[in-house]
């Protein structure tokens, strides 16, 4: 478990200008709530929308969240390199556009991807340079808790992101930072600074 008093871990202490950030880390640990108060209160950072086979939840809008599609239409993206990633979890494909982020990049300009720990080291092997930060629980209690605690999911299923979510914290010292997720203003405003931190010859977005 992290160090809530640490707040960044890269391997020289200093954060590295990101042209593209990936936010990962157990499912539960809120990467979602972050990325929701990013999309609301940062209009200027530009989110990738993924795929996913799973069933949108009350109040998900189709292209807003995830674009959904079915399994064979997933499966086709994937195989056609349509994908700079993809992961199954808890039953339910998961993946990430490519040509939207590589646009991103090209035009030299920040972007962020949510993505599971799978996700993060494809992105890793695809994007040298992205910055992968993880999202750590306070607790691990907490994040038991938090993943009981959510009604939309029946009871097997969150088994099944209890049982993701042990592998998914052993992968911490993978990624370049971890941020612990005590306050999702907090997060949401260092993720962002982050983010926007460019070297001296490029302007902020
Ligand atoms: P949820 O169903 O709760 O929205 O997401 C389940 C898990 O899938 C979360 O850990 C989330 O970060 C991850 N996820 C969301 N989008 C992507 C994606 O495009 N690729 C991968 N690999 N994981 C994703």
């Amino acid at each position: 478990m992290a160090d809530p008093a640490a707040t960044t871990g890269s391997p020289d202490g200093v954060p590295v200008p990101a042209g593209l950030t990936v936010l990962s880390g157990p499912s539960g640990v809120g990467k979602s709530t972050v990325v929701q108060a990013i999309r609301r209160n940062c209009p200027h950072v530009w989110l990738s929308v993924s795929v996913t086979t799973r069933q949108p939840r009350p109040g998900e809008i189709p292209g807003r969240e995830y674009f959904f599609v079915g399994e064979r239409e997933f499966e086709e993206m994937a195989a056609s390199g349509q994908l700079l990633e993809w992961a199954r979890f808890a039953g339910n494909y998961y993946g990430t556009p490519r040509e939207p982020v590589a646009q991103r990049l090209e035009a030299g300009r920040p972007g962020l991807l949510e993505v599971d720990v799978v996700g993060a080291r494809q992105v890793r092997l695809a994007v040298p340079d992205a910055l992968l930060v993880f999202l750590a629980p306070p607790t691990w209690e907490e994040l038991v808790r938090r993943l009981t605690g959510r009604e939309t999911e029946p009871p097997d299923v969150i088994e099944q992101r209890l049982e993701a979510a042990r592998a998914e914290l052993r992968a911490e010292s993978e990624f370049d930072i971890t941020l612990v997720n005590t306050s999702v203003k907090d997060v949401c405003a260092q993720l962002v600074a982050l983010m926007t931190a460019q070297p001296a010859d490029q302007p902020a977005e």
